[in-house]
């Protein structure tokens, strides 16, 4: 396309400049004609080389991208399979116990990949973040079925169990939480962007992406959920980590940070959200839907921000806005 490009300018330039031949001398028009060539295809050779993080379109080398989104039986997990399937990816549907829910998750994938004209191959992969085994095995498992891996979207979670008060959380509870919330992510996106590396040096000319759901309760305080917050904060560090580790592999790192977001997880504190939200707590004076989520993160595995890494992307009606 660009060379194309450069052929018509090139005739543009002539014509244009063939007017000109009468009030310029000879030599100088040689020099700005090559000069104004020279440009264009400085232009055309960065585009080809730029090596990180640029954006791609999808399909367009023929093969739909893989995606591997944990806990996506449900909730926010399911809403980013579907945006993901809307747009061709085959996706790797992780879940802990709820396997009919998984089963629902890859039908409904099927079907938004048809109904775009996407041929979607969803894969359901029941493992345990928290477990070291589990982790390799959903890896071997993708490796078998699609041989490669575009995107990891760390989404899999558990509330603080019980909602106790901080002077009564206990170390069984917490262990269990961040085994699943912080060290499953940390441990997966190691093992995820290995693999994603080996496909580079193999000659592989995508940028893959690693896109880790955090929460508002990485900065603000619930004394019920001291587990939660704090797991939920050190994803913030765990993304900048590995975007500066992986940039130079072109692999772009980034945090999406929901607010409160109608699914399971929530089903309990409804009412109370109901009226936080009528009375203003978020500017955009709805709740969230896991689609929300789903869109901002295919934005982000497309490419739409090919010069950033690391960066957090808030997706809660303005909730992070301080007011006074
Ligand atoms: P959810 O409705 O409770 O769904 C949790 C999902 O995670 C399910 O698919 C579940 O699988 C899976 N899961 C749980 N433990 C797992 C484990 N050890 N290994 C693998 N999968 C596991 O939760 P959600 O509201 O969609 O939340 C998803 C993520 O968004 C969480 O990280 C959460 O902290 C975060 N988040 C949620 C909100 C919100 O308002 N809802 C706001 C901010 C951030 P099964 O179906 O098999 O149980």
């Amino acid at each position: 396309m660009m060379s194309f490009n450069i052929i018509f300018l090139r005739v543009v330039f002539v014509c244009w400049s063939s007017d000109l031949e009468r009030v310029v001398e000879e030599k100088r028009y040689v020099f700005t004609y090559f000069d104004f060539i020279d440009e264009i295809q400085a232009f055309d050779d960065a585009e080809k080389t730029s090596s990180c993080l640029s954006g791609q379109s999808l399909n367009n080398d023929g093969v739909s991208r893989v995606a591997l989104v944990t806990g996506s039986s449900r909730g926010i997990g399911r809403g980013i399979a579907l945006s993901l399937a809307r747009e061709g990816y085959h996706v790797g549907i992780n879940y802990l116990g709820r396997v009919e829910a998984a089963e629902t998750t890859a039908a409904l994938c099927r079907e938004e990949g048809r109904l775009h004209g996407h041929e979607v191959q969803p894969v359901i992969i029941k493992a345990d973040v928290s477990s070291p085994e589990d982790r390799l095995r959903m890896i071997e498992e993708l490796r078998q079925h699609f041989g490669r891996i575009d995107l990891l979207v760390n989404n899999a979670g558990i509330t603080s169990i019980g909602r106790k008060d901080l002077l009564e959380a206990g170390e069984e509870d917490f262990d269990r939480l961040f085994g699943i919330n912080l060290k499953g992510a940390f441990f997966l996106s190691q093992a995820v962007a290995r693999w994603m590396i080996e496909l580079k040096d193999e000659g592989s000319d995508r940028d893959p992406k690693i896109i880790t759901i955090s929460s508002i309760s990485g900065y603000a305080v619930s004394v019920n959920r001291a587990d939660y917050c704090m797991a939920k904060a050190a994803l913030g560090m765990m993304t900048k980590l590995f975007a500066v580790r992986l940039a130079e592999h072109g692999i772009g790192v980034y945090e999406i940070c929901p607010g409160i977001i109608a699914s399971d997880m929530t089903a309990p504190v409804k009412e109370k959200y109901d009226k936080l939200i009528a009375e203003g707590l978020t500017p955009i004076r709805r709740w969230g839907k896991p689609e929300d989520v789903g869109r901002a993160v295919v934005s982000l595995a497309q490419g739409a921000f090919g010069f950033s890494t690391g960066e957090v992307f808030n997706v809660d009606g303005g909730f992070h806005i301080r007011q006074l």
